[in-house]
């Protein structure tokens, strides 16, 4: 299993990358988390004909505003759009003109939108889990090759959030604020805790990114995020843009 780092960006684009967009090649399939801007870059690590299934976690801007670039991505094979059942109507009212080119008008032609409870015959198998976020937000556990990879978008600590990471071979958490800032009421992590999940869910690798644009405004305030979190649990990478790992 391998990720690439689309954008590690929270908010808006920045120097320092671009909003958020994961993409995670397994043997069969390629599977891409959020459409955030980073998403223009993917038909650069896409080389082979295996099916691409994008999920999206929820509708802020910052995780969908990629798919305008859609239009632009040269996919032969398509892309399966999977989204909550509860986000569907919303995301189409948002692929419409004047907005954007439609699902049904890209040059591709062969998007599919479909609501994650109906989702089957996937090359992988996959949970969602509902998060804590103003806007209804899902976080996902891949199961493909063997692992365990567990993607946590936009959210404040949650019971679930706990068992969508539980013993993954990899968990992928958002950072959204710096090492020691919280806020009451407005859901999100810092590295402290992102870490602190990790290390009770006995996850093997924690990967920060989501960084809010307006607080990490250089590549150092990562490697300090990525420091602090270490204290907690060792096995903790702040992700860059275009950063590549395999698992
Ligand atoms: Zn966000
Ligand atoms: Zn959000």
């Amino acid at each position: 299993m391998k990720i690439i780092f689309l954008g590690t960006n929270g908010w808006y684009d920045t120097a320092t990358g671009n909003t958020i967009s994961i993409l995670v090649e397994t043997t069969k399939a390629y599977i891409v988390f959020d459409a955030g801007n980073g998403l223009y870059k993917l038909d650069r690590f896409i080389q082979i004909r295996k099916p691409v299934y994008l999920f999206l976690s929820h509708l802020h801007l910052d995780h969908i505003i990629g798919l305008h670039t859609l239009a632009k991505l040269n996919l032969p094979q398509g892309m399966h759009i999977v989204v909550p059942k509860q986000l569907k109507k919303e995301l189409q009212r948002f692929m419409r003109r004047p907005l954007t080119v439609p699902f049904n008008k890209l040059p591709f032609c062969r998007v599919k939108l479909q609501s994650y409870h109906k989702m089957i015959k996937a090359p992988f198998s996959i949970k969602s889990y509902r998060l804590n976020h103003p806007s209804p937000c899902w976080g996902y556990r891949l199961y493909a090759d063997g692992k365990v990879l567990a993607y946590g978008p936009d959210t404040g600590l949650c019971s679930n959030l706990f068992k969508l990471a539980k013993q993954a071979d990899v968990y992928i958490s958002e950072s959204s604020w710096l090492p020691g800032e919280t806020h009451q009421g407005w859901t999100h992590l810092n590295p402290e805790l992102a870490a602190g999940v990790a290390k009770q869910a006995q996850v093997k690798r924690l990967i920060l990114t989501h960084f809010d644009a307006s607080r990490y405004t250089t590549l150092a305030h990562r490697r300090r995020a990525e420091l602090v979190a270490k204290k907690i649990f060792k096995n903790t990478i702040a992700a860059e843009d275009n950063q590549e790992m395999n698992i």
